[in-house]
């Protein structure tokens, strides 16, 4: 199921009572009314033209802590599903919800909002013409809801990959046996070689059968293979 970021942003929106605000946000977007807005590390600012006059709009939200985002790169590295979720523009709801983390909260307290206007119903129709273009914002590309919670795309996308080397870096293997001396061939003979010369390449093999050296034991075998191939 794919439900756009945005519409999930509106929807938080209206449930903490600002449906008919952002109806009315909806119409002054389309107008033209936003001239700019720019979204950085916990706050997105913008212009908002209306009649003679402009004002500044500011809405702040509570970055994720450094823990927070550590928990979450870890678990978007140990699900490459969840990254590739979210470069397809979906966002993996529910690692967030695994993580205890909500994207965008769930109280109007845990967003800041203010305006130059002197609206004292707030949010006042400004901000809600700028929560309706972040909608259309975060619904284009959740990075940015990302970036509004403290982390932008380059910087998470970069540590993303640092973390996935250090997880692909080979381990010191212990107590791995390695053969001294030159590698016994996998190729039968060589022509004018000696059949059993592999066995000679492969001592000393410390192993005894019946009070004989397993390499002696094996060297008749080869003899007789050799003859057999010839
Ligand atoms: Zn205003």
């Amino acid at each position: 199921m794919t439900t756009g970021l945005g519409s999930h942003f509106v929807a938080v929106l209206e449930s903490l009572g600002m449906a008919s605000r952002l109806r009315q946000g909806r119409l002054a977007a389309r107008a033209g009314q936003v001239l700019s807005m720019s979204l950085s590390t916990s706050v997105v600012v913008a212009q908002v033209q209306d009649g003679s006059r402009t004002h500044r709009c500011r809405i702040g939200i509570k970055a994720f802590s450094k823990a927070e985002w550590t928990a979450v790169e870890k678990a978007l590295v140990s699900q490459a599903l969840y990254t590739a979720r979210l470069l397809a523009g979906e966002v993996p709801y529910e690692m967030f919800a695994d993580l205890g983390l909500r994207l965008f909260p769930d109280d109007m307290r845990e967003l800041a909002m203010d305006c130059t206007c002197d609206t004292w119903d707030m949010p006042c129709l400004h901000l809600a013409a700028v929560c309706h273009l972040l909608a259309e914002m975060f619904d284009q590309d959740p990075f940015q809801a990302l970036a509004w919670r403290g982390r932008g795309r380059e910087e998470l996308l970069s540590r993303l990959g640092d973390l996935r080397r250090v997880a692909q870096e080979p381990q010191p293997v212990k107590g791995f046996w390695r053969m001294q001396g030159p590698p016994a061939t996998s190729a039968g003979p060589a022509a004018g070689a000696r059949p059993d010369a592999v066995l000679d390449e492969l001592a000393p093999l410390p192993l005894q059968l019946r009070g004989e050296r397993v390499v002696d034991l094996l060297r008749p075998a080869y003899q007789a293979m050799a003859r057999g191939v010839r």
